[in-house]
């Protein structure tokens, strides 16, 4: 691609979901700053006051000459990649409309189940899909660093994860937090579900050796804060990350955006993006 790809009209079409919440509107922002991307247009809820409403640079206020609507079929149609962070419905009805117009989805909805999860499998059949619980290039480093860390420390050293969000988030544990307890238990080389303590309340008995405890706080407007520590007989060690805007979330859906344009059909994380080891 040449270098002025906006002016000749030749930057990648991204369209976004949910373009008035949290994250929709980071992303307009990174995406109408981006030099190889161009903003196809964005969606809301038929029912949400945002719908008919201009699209503004969510820092300069620039008017992007898009309205928001509310057919995210359409924007599916006339976009090469759509991102998707919204709720798990409408995530895994995108899903649908990504493969049926053969469009790049990235989806970095949380709070999805195994069932909706089956959605971007299936499109993923037909189309590129990068689907992560957090996009950004830090907490894609402390996932590897948690993982080799669980494999190098025995069960002596009990692992505890602890996050912080807003208090608008609805899901808890966050997908970032248990991604690190997926991370930690592939390191131990244990199953998550066998060994995961998410509720601690009243007479709980004594910590059970092996188990991955997790702690959600809730407040203010904190992005994302994320910490696991490995707590031994006399020693701890931690490994934490503290999100200070959600622009990092955003510009890593947007690099991982370009990124899967050109590759073949199929489920890819950020690992994948990032080029960080899987195993
Ligand atoms: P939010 O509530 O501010 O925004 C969600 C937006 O989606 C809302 O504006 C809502 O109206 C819209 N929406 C819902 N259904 C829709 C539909 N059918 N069509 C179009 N728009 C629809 O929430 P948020 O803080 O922006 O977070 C959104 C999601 O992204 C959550 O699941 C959150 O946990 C997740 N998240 C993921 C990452 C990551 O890196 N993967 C980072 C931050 C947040």
């Amino acid at each position: 691609m040449p270098e002025d790809y906006k002016v000749q009209n030749q930057a990648l079409k991204i369209g976004i979901v949910g373009c008035g919440g949290r994250m929709g509107q980071a992303l307009v922002g990174v995406v109408l700053d981006h030099p190889k991307a161009r903003l196809s247009g964005g969606t809301e809820q038929q029912d949400s006051l945002r719908v008919g409403q201009t699209i503004r640079h969510p820092v300069t206020g620039a008017d992007s000459g898009l309205v928001i609507g509310a057919n995210a079929e359409q924007l599916f149609e006339n976009s090469d990649i759509v991102i998707d962070f919204t709720c798990p419905t409408a995530t895994v009805m995108h899903s649908g409309f990504a493969a049926k117009h053969g469009t790049v989805h990235i989806a970095g909805t949380t709070g999805m189940t195994p069932e909706d999860e089956k959605a971007l499998h299936h499109a993923a059949k037909t189309v590129p899909v990068v689907y992560a619980a957090n996009f950004s290039l830090g907490v894609n480093l402390l996932f590897y660093l948690t993982r080799k860390a669980a494999s190098l420390l025995d069960d002596e050293y009990d692992i505890e994860i602890l996050e912080m969000h807003h208090r608008h988030k609805v899901d808890a544990p966050s997908g970032t937090a248990l991604g690190l307890g997926q991370q930690a238990a592939r390191g131990r080389g244990v199953d998550l579900g066998q060994v995961s303590d998410r509720v601690r309340d009243g007479i709980t008995g004594e910590r059970k050796r092996g188990d991955i405890g997790f702690a959600v706080l809730r407040g203010g407007n904190v992005a994302g804060e994320h910490s696991v520590s490995f707590n031994a007989p006399d020693e701890r060690i931690i490994l934490s990350h503290k999100a200070g805007d959600r622009a990092i979330f955003a510009r890593g859906a947007v690099k991982a955006a370009l990124w899967a344009v050109d590759r073949p059909a199929g489920l890819y994380d950020m690992f994948d993006v990032l080029g960080l080891p899987k195993e």
